[in-house]
């Protein structure tokens, strides 16, 4: 039994996508999930996205809008191994949508238009990665366009995230002339992803390299490729894991140059479900017994049954449908008898998951971002981290004698992590903190769609918030009683200082010697 869990758990690899809008995510998810064998026509993730969305109303701020706020997960297998890829929003004001679901991957692919290079969103999410020490492989995209030199790439690469590059295959031409991908160190080519197996090569010089190119074009080739192969950092797998330096692949997510050296390359070189950080120790992803974390929840997608569907990373041990678990927050059990998988196209019950899986699990508000589920043991997880919010408004309601309902509403709301909710602690109405103003209105529209609460939003008059924290207990309930109307606390009863902006905010943290003012809170 235990072999075969370790079994199991060593296939499984768990990785999300990052980049830039319009690199090509979609393109190379469709791709994966095609050369996986999970969809049988490439372009089915958005015609299926747009199925999904239609059957909710609220959704139609994402097709209105052409984004999409929904985090998923697909699962293919290729190789013998099982790949967990966690889909995350692509635009920037569900960003923290996208930190709490890197939390649960071990590995990420970094998508770069090669011919913008490096762009902001890239940036800022590989930052979270780095932060988490996750391991990244690179695909440089669209060279079937014009596109950067690669050296220039790898060059831009080292300098803009101070990350070593260590190109493990290299484009055999460039635009027009694109013809596939030289694996240096393999010494193979695949000309396209119709080739399943690559084929053994002598080297830049020989007719399998550089006569897949016009004639004016291969002597540049042979010396750009031998500079490549004599100059390039080799690969080092420990520097991988460590987060110091990514293989870097070339390829046209839209032409299928490439996909497959990169399936090939997350099956050699990422990491199996990696040990997991507790409040009480390292928990090992071969261990007997079932520990998860939840960081994501979704409504479900019928408005009417207001259930939610809560996204589950196991992390040892594994989840068999029927089983107890405990909810460690409350030290209550609950049965877990609708665990589902999620597919390109379809949900299935979920018998069995282990390690490196995600699982859906229907409740009805039981469960909470940042939740831990064990066998029994008490210890939490930590790390599915809360941003503080950089847009905060009072909460308007129309009709007085709803309030109630607005505040339970508003609790569900910041429970599935729509949105985040303070409380005042003067009495004043709720205010609600978002990353981006776009999560506003997926709020107003759920208010009014699922709730029949119509709201307004204004102004409060603070524009930030940090967490408070003091190391003795007396100092932090003075500071609160001396800005008792700048004081609210959040879903978990913890309290923030709200300040109208950063320069009040440092007016006070400096007149306020030992309190902690945190940008970032961890869910437990
Ligand atoms: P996302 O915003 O990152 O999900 O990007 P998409 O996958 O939607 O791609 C953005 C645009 O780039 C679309 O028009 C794609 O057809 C196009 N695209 C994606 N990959 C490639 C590629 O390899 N080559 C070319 N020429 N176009 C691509």
């Amino acid at each position: 039994m235990a072999s075969q869990l370790a079994g199991d758990v060593a296939r499984r690899r768990t990785f999300a996508i990052i980049s830039h809008p319009d690199a090509g995510k979609t393109t190379l998810t469709e791709k994966l999930l095609l050369f996986g064998g999970a969809i049988q026509l490439a372009g089915e993730v958005k015609a299926k996205r747009n199925r999904v969305q239609s059957r909710s109303d609220w959704m139609k701020i994402e097709r209105e809008r052409g984004i999409s706020v929904v985090t998923s997960v697909m699962t293919f297998e290729y190789g013998g191994n099982v790949f967990n890829l966690l889909d995350t929003p692509g635009h920037e004001d569900f960003s923290d949508d996208t930190y709490r679901t890197l939390t649960a991957v071990d590995a990420a692919v970094m998508v770069i238009d090669a011919a913008k290079g490096i762009e902001p969103r890239t940036l800022k999410l590989f930052e979270v990665c780095r932060l988490r020490d996750i391991p990244i492989v690179t695909f440089v995209n669209k060279m079937d366009r014009e596109s950067r030199d690669p050296f220039e790439i790898l060059d831009e690469i080292e300098q803009k995230l101070a990350l070593d590059t260590a190109p493990v295959t290299w484009p055999i031409g460039r635009a027009k002339t694109f013809a596939g991908t030289w694996n240096m160190a393999a010494g193979t080519v695949r000309r396209e992803d119709s080739q399943i197996d690559p084929v053994p090569v002598n080297g830049p010089e020989s007719d399998g390299v550089s006569g897949l190119l016009p004639e004016n074009e291969r002597e540049t080739f042979i010396e750009e490729a031998t500079l490549a192969q004599e100059a390039c950092r080799p690969f080092d797998r420990q520097a991988f894991l460590e987060g110091h330096l990514t293989p870097v692949y070339f390829g046209s997510a839209l032409k299928n140059y490439g996909v497959r050296d990169l399936i090939e390359a997350l099956g050699d070189f990422a990491p199996s479900p990696r040990a997991q950080e507790s409040d009480k120790r390292l928990i090992e992803a071969t261990e007997p017994a079932l520990t998860a974390f939840v960081f994501k929840i979704q409504a479900n997608m019928d408005p009417n049954h207001r259930d939610r569907i809560a996204f589950v990373r196991v992390c040892s041990g594994s989840l068999n449908r029927g089983m107890k678990a405990k909810l460690v927050r409350t030290g209550k059990s609950m049965t877990l008898s609708a665990p589902q998988f999620f597919f390109a196209h379809q949900r299935q019950l979920a018998d069995n998951a282990v390690a490196g899986d995600v699982v859906g699990i229907p409740n009805h508000g039981t469960l909470r971002i940042g939740d831990t589920l064990t066998e029994g043991e008490d210890l939490l997880f930590r790390g599915v981290p809360n941003f503080a919010p950089e847009i905060l408004r009072r909460v308007r309601l129309g009709d007085a004698m709803k309030a109630k309902k607005l505040r339970e509403a508003l609790q569900q709301m910041a429970e599935e992590g729509v949105v985040q909710l303070f409380i005042p602690e003067d009495g004043s109405p709720a205010i609600v903190g978002v990353v981006g103003a776009l999560q506003l209105d997926v709020l107003k529209e759920r208010l009014k769609q699922e709730y029949g609460l119509p709201v307004d939003f204004e102004a409060a008059r603070f524009n930030v918030c940090r967490w408070i924290s003091h190391e003795e207990r007396g100092q932090l309930e003075a500071f609160m009683q001396k800005h008792r109307q700048a004081i609210a606390r959040d879903l978990d009863g913890d309290p923030v200082f709200l300040a109208e902006n950063a320069f009040s905010l440092n007016y006070e943290a400096d007149r306020a010697p030992g309190m902690t003012f945190d940008e970032i809170k961890d869910y437990q």
